[in-house]
């Protein structure tokens, strides 16, 4: 194991274990953490009166340390919740979900981002509320929140940096506002809020969702905007304030405005948004990545056309990433994510990259499509929340 053992393993590294599914039984965690029975015994009481630990519904395994078979126990999942949201920029999407990452409730509409923090996760907050009153879930039984948002974002303060994307929201207080938000129109108590990168939480839950033993993933998402996550072994790779992956403000030598200000982002030529413009000149209505979507959908051949030419314009810079980071899968997700797109990202990547890079690449698109930022930001506030080194704390909290 790689968590603290003997004597020093306490509640949360039990926990940990049962949860990784690495121990599952009483005698399991006895042999891994070198702890005797009676204080196993004592530790999974604490977690069994928290209701975070049941017995799981399996049955009885056998004991690796012999003898009767033993009584299975697994993480509950369904002793809290968690409050999600993926904002994008004309549009949102949140959720209820159980600790394990179950849907439970569901609502998406129109909410503009450029109307600014204030307004926005203020009317996220009354989201949540009916939310939670759709879910049958108390307010008292939230146990975090989180946030996707289209910008990056320094995750220690949970404040985004410098926003393209996101006028008026440099700097912000969001997570002190979100809470706030919830507190208001659901009268929970405040809980932690955590804001990613949108890219971060896609990457983060498509990685969990479908390629657990991915040690390095890529996910691309090309909407309105270009942005990666990349998840290293396991967790999200960020850099030191979390700037990695924003690859959409990358110049690729055209002249084109992007959003951010400058001329020649991979944005301003290969996002939806700039497809979008360009079908619009041509007399093609699109506005928005989703209009893009809508008509590739349809076939269109135009649409399809350009979809593919900006494939090759990310496929290009994709190359330099893979090089770089040498993944085990690059998953293409958004709005353009359709089969033109991704012929357009192979062509040009397996022409510049070099095949030692992409000799056990799998090139793929998203399998949890639109939930996928929501997924992975619950996943993120439960590992945040029953992380070993928080367990004690929250526990003697409870009052176990
Ligand atoms: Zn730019």
């Amino acid at each position: 194991m790689n968590s603290r053992s003997g004597s020093q393993a306490g509640a949360g590294d039990l926990l940990e274990l049962v949860r990784s599914g690495r121990a599952v039984t009483r005698g399991a965690l006895q042999q891994a953490t070198g702890l005797s029975r009676a204080t196993v015994g004592q530790r999974l009481d604490r977690l069994f009166r928290a209701g975070w630990l049941r017995e799981g519904a399996g049955g009885p395994v056998d004991s690796p340390l012999g003898g009767r078979p033993s009584i299975t126990l697994e993480f509950d999942g369904d002793h809290a919740v968690v409050l999600v949201a993926d904002l994008d920029t004309r549009h949102a999407r949140a959720a209820v979900l159980s600790l394990t990452g179950e849907i439970l409730a569901e609502h998406s509409g129109t909410l503009v981002i450029e109307e600014g923090p204030d307004l926005v996760l203020a009317e996220l907050g009354r989201w949540f509320g009916e939310l939670l009153e759709k879910a049958g879930q108390r307010p008292g039984e939230v146990c975090g929140i989180g946030l996707a948002v289209p910008g990056p974002v320094d995750s220690a303060t949970g404040r985004v940096v410098q926003p393209p994307m996101m006028p008026g929201w440099d700097g912000y207080d969001v997570t002190g506002r979100l809470s706030r938000a919830l507190t208001e129109h659901a009268g929970a108590p405040p809980v932690p809020v955590l804001v990613d990168n949108d890219a971060n939480l896609m990457a983060y839950g498509e990685q969990r969702a479908g390629h657990p033993d991915c040690a390095a993933f890529v996910l691309v998402k090309v909407s309105t905007g270009i942005g990666a996550g990349v998840v290293v072994d396991g967790s999200i790779y960020r850099g030191i304030d979390g700037g990695a992956g924003d690859i959409g403000h990358i110049r690729v030598g055209a002249d084109a405005l992007c959003r951010c200000g400058s001329y020649g982002c991979l944005a301003a030529v290969a996002s939806g948004g700039a497809v979008a413009r360009r079908l619009a000149a041509s007399g093609v209505p699109a506005a928005s990545g989703s209009d893009v979507r809508d008509l590739l959908a349809a076939g269109h051949p135009e649409a399809a056309a350009l979809a593919r030419e900006a494939g090759r314009r990310v496929g290009d810079v994709l190359a330099t990433v893979v090089t770089l980071l040498n993944p085990g899968v690059l998953m293409i997700a958004g709005d353009l994510a359709g089969t033109p797109f991704l012929t357009g990202v192979r062509e040009l990547l397996y022409q510049r990259a070099l095949p030692r890079s992409t000799a056990h690449l799998d090139v793929v698109t998203s399998r949890l499509g639109e939930r996928a930022a929501l997924i992975g930001a619950g996943a993120l506030v439960v590992e945040h929340l029953y992380a070993p080194e928080r367990v004690e704390e929250r526990l003697r909290a409870l009052g176990v």
